[in-house]
């Protein structure tokens, strides 16, 4: 392509995205749906609750399910004055295959969760795999909806999981899907601090 040619494509494709930019002139909190069996889910919504906290915002996290170990991300930020951490489930459902406690500690992530929701010196709450409750039927997703519709509107939520229930898809803003292509686990290396967890 001659420079004349790549200069006209690149003029042609800056006044279609200017124009783009100038139509995206809403400003409101978005609900982010990270989804799908890939590896990047939590950390995406970690990384991005980071960029908030660097522009001074006060965040909270929700961890709907407690991993094995302490993680990373919770070291960090567990004592930034920026952030609220709340880890709220017990361990893994497979590993503690008690349905009555973990309904209750899902009820009571919810509680929590609804609280957050309804508080507007919150800019951005991060509810960690709560996709999974509603998958077990820990919780209902209706109220859950209705919770997040009423929030305040500046509020930014990002909720993780594999699976995503259909009425959080019909109301999310921005719908990421990780899916796995290859996984180091599958090739047989260990999970290690700072990637896995
Ligand atoms: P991450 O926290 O690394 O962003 P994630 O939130 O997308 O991962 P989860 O489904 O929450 O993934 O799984 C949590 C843990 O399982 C993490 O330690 C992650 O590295 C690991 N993991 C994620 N996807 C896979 C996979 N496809 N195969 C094996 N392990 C995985
Ligand atoms: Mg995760």
């Amino acid at each position: 392509m001659t420079e004349d040619k790549h200069r006209q494509k690149m003029a042609a494709k800056k006044a279609v995205m200017d124009a783009k930019i100038a139509q995206a002139s809403e400003e409101r909190g978005i609900l982010i749906l990270l989804k799908g069996n890939g590896k990047g889910k939590s950390s995406s919504a970690f990384g991005t609750m980071l960029r908030s906290v660097g522009h001074g915002k006060r965040c909270a996290v929700i961890q709907f399910i407690k991993g094995r170990t302490e993680t990373g991300e919770h070291l960090f930020f567990k004592d930034h004055p920026q952030v609220d951490w709340h880890v709220m489930g017990h361990g893994f459902t497979w590993e503690t295959q008690d349905r009555e406690q973990d309904i209750a500690a899902a009820q009571k992530a919810w509680e929590l969760a609804k609280k957050l929701l309804a508080d507007e010196s919150y800019d951005m709450l991060v509810f960690d795999e709560m996709s999974y409750m509603f998958k077990y039927g820990y919780l209902d997703v209706e109220p859950v909806v209705e919770a997040l519709k009423q929030r305040p509107p500046m509020q930014n939520v990002i909720i993780t999981g594999r699976t995503m229930a259909r009425p959080l898809l019909d109301i999310g803003d921005t719908i990421s899907v990780v899916q796995e292509e290859r996984h180091a686990f599958r090739l047989g290396v260990k999970a290690q601090a700072g990637i896995e967890f």
